[in-house]
């Protein structure tokens, strides 16, 4: 057990690390991922530290590709594409929860729940970095109405497709550790579940502002040098919240779903 928390925290040293030099992570963030990695990988080993590197990797390489492209929506995004504290625990927080619950009742099947949860992130991450990339049709989650890519609470068609593959890899990168179709499928679907409700929190309930410089409608609390006012939305509901929420959702439907 000792010796599985040495290594843990070796790992989460790397990963730390080399997440802070090529610029995926802040120093918060990397301080973050290091403690999560401690208790992932020391309570689950590899079996549960497999999917969350691979949901990491392919994240922030996605995030970082086309850039220049992006950096129009750079401005209406709360967070920019190197991640803070708060997005490592919104996006792996639950996850981290689910590894802690299995040390604690070690008898108790966990696994799908834990990798609903990072489908869920995943399907969310690629479907907002694939949908704003593709610049395909979006429609709102919520009046389904036509509006710009990027825009919360948005849906486009190949953001949707990219999710459920970005969902699929997740899921079947536990496969040699639970062997049952049936279990990625549950997966799957729990991570498109998860991403579908981010979507219509972040159409509903998510913190808009609006500048009252320029016009623009974003996330962000600061444009053009100037405080943004509330134009949607509750104030503490920022990204954040809507994506551990993302998360959550992802593993009770993957629960609810091995239930059945
Ligand atoms: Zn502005």
């Amino acid at each position: 057990m000792l010796t599985q928390f040495l290594i843990a925290a070796l790992f989460g040293f790397i990963i730390a690390v080399a997440s802070y030099v090529a610029r995926f992570l802040t120093l918060s963030g990397a301080l973050a991922t290091f403690f999560l990695a401690v208790i992932i990988y020391g309570i689950g080993g590899w079996q549960w530290a497999v999917p969350i590197v691979i949901f990491f990797v392919l994240s922030s390489f996605l995030s970082k590709y086309g850039r220049s492209r992006k950096e129009l929506f750079e401005q209406v995004f709360e967070k920019s594409s190197t991640r803070d504290w708060g997005q490592v625990l919104a996006n792996g927080g639950v996850a981290g929860l689910i590894a802690g619950l299995s040390g604690l009742f070690p008898l108790y099947d966990f696994y799908p729940l834990y990798l609903g949860a990072l489908a869920a992130v995943t399907a969310d991450t690629w479907g907002t970095e694939i949908g704003v990339l593709t610049k395909g049709k979006t429609i709102s989650a919520l009046a389904l109405k036509s509006v710009e890519p990027g825009t919360s609470g948005g849906i486009s068609e190949y953001g949707t497709v990219g999710g459920a593959i970005g969902a699929a890899v997740v899921a079947l990168s536990g496969y040699p550790w639970y062997t049952e179709l049936r279990t990625t499928l549950i997966v799957v679907v729990g991570g498109v579940a998860g991403s579908l409700i981010d979507s219509l929190l972040g159409a509903t309930v998510q913190a808009q502002y609006t500048c009252e410089v320029c016009g623009t409608i974003t996330e962000r609390k600061m444009h053009c040098e100037h405080t943004t006012a509330l134009y949607r939305g509750v104030r503490w509901i920022g990204n954040d919240v809507v994506n551990g929420m993302c998360a959550l959702v992802g593993a009770l439907v993957a629960w609810g779903l091995m239930l059945i």
